[in-house]
């Protein structure tokens, strides 16, 4: 070929098979080639035994996939732009027309707000249960009940609930099981040993555990459920980007030495502000007194969580009912360290103020509905500037009548 726009496009040389590293390549594509017609028309984007498109999959993300299987304790996995796609396709996968889900009352709001907005206008009904009471799911299952989504603790409010026995009630009724595993992120549990038939996450918090990449995963051990999912992900084009994949991958092998460093700097700032008169309750699972904290024990200590068990760096505090949302915010908007947003699992500690009647199902709800919600997310700075930080926020607190 003697134009350089055509020799620019088909190069001839070929780099040396053997290249190896200790991170994985990136590989990019939307287009993936083929030798020949005859492996055009063999390959099946179904399996990993082969590549046809850059949506079904490439081996950046065919090796971050094998990654999250393995920290899900499951066999398959497919990546999703997001958690909350991650939750888009189970439901797009597993629910037809006439069908019901089951929601937790204190689940990840979005996953509501999907059912309430496209489920249900496209014919497919939900209820919210009471996740810490397993009768009251079972008095929930019905005819049309085709899935229970199962989330530890709950979002926000940290309510920790018996999974197995909410699992077990499912399994009773024959009703496919999908649990959010984000807070446990594959670490403080293990979230098929629990029950679940399906195990999301959101790759975007520990698993990326910068706070700048947006992704999700579905994990599987059913060979058959996972053909279901996989066929709902190719045909929703639910592909996620290489570069995206190659910073989570590179990400994993720290997870569970940040985990635990978020986890000890949590509970030891949350252990300090529960001793202070501004704060009402703490809402911890890994704290005496919180709801479910025997949940959270009988799940997440033992094996290789030790006796002290294992906790994400998360936690809220219900302030006492003499401060008005305005002195909250306050405390919230003098805080230095902590930084407004939402998400976590990033470096930066984060807060957000929350109004606790719009958390919970007025008819559901068992525990105090009075005071002002903070939800904290620790992240890696040293602990006793976070706990300084708190301290001179909640001179804020005071101040601001
Ligand atoms: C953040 C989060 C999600 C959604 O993740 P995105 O990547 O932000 O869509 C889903 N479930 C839980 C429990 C989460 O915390």
């Amino acid at each position: 070929m003697s134009h350089k726009s055509t020799d620019l496009v088909h190069h001839p040389y070929v780099p040396p098979a053997g290249f190896l590293a200790p991170q994985p390549g990136v590989f990019k594509a939307s287009t993936v080639i083929f030798a020949n017609v005859a492996a055009l028309r063999a390959r099946d984007w179904r399996y990993k035994d082969g590549y046809t498109y850059g949506l079904h999959g490439t081996p950046t993300t065919f090796q971050l996939e094998e990654r999250i299987a393995t920290l899900e304790g499951g066999r398959h996995c497919v990546l999703v732009p997001s958690g909350l796609a991650a939750i888009a396709n189970v439901d797009m996968a597993l629910l037809a027309a006439g069908d019901e889900v089951l929601i937790p009352d204190n689940a990840y709001g979005p996953n509501k707000a999907l059912a309430e907005g496209e489920l249900k206008r496209w014919g497919i009904s939900h209820q919210l249960y009471d996740a810490m009471n397993p009768d009251d799911l079972r008095a929930r299952i019905g005819p049309k009940t085709r899935l229970v989504w199962l989330e530890a603790p709950g979002s926000v409010t940290m309510e920790f609930p018996p999974l197995a026995r909410l699992a077990a009630v499912a399994r009773e009724r024959g009703v496919t099981t999908a649990l959010d595993n984000t807070w446990g992120a594959g670490l403080a549990f293990d979230g098929f040993a629990s029950g679940a038939d399906v195990v999301v996450q959101a790759l975007t918090k520990y698993p990326s555990g910068g706070g700048d990449v947006l992704m999700g995963s579905v994990v599987t051990r059913d060979d058959a459920l996972h053909l279901k999912l996989k066929l709902a992900h190719m045909r929703l084009g639910f592909g996620v980007g290489a570069n995206d994949a190659e910073t989570v991958l590179r990400s994993l092998p720290s997870i569970e030495l940040r985990y635990r460093a978020h986890d000890r700097a949590a509970r030891a700032l949350a252990g300090w502000l529960r001793q202070r008169p501004e704060i009402a309750h703490l809402l911890h699972p890994a704290f005496e007194g919180s709801p479910g904290h025997a949940n959270w024990k009988a799940l997440c200590t033992g094996g290789d969580a030790g006796g002290e068990g294992l906790a994400a760096g998360l936690f809220s505090v219900v302030f006492d009912e003499r401060y008005a949302s305005a002195q909250v915010d306050a405390f919230c908007d003098a805080l230095r360290l902590f930084r407004l947003g939402y998400s976590w699992g990033g470096p930066v500690s984060l807060v957000v103020p929350y109004d606790i009647a719009t958390m919970r199902d007025a008819r559901l709800a068992t525990w105090p509905n009075k005071g002002v919600l903070v939800r904290f997310s620790v992240g890696l700075e040293a602990v006793e500037d976070l706990r300084a930080d708190l301290e001179q926020a909640l001179g804020a607190l005071s101040g601001a009548r």
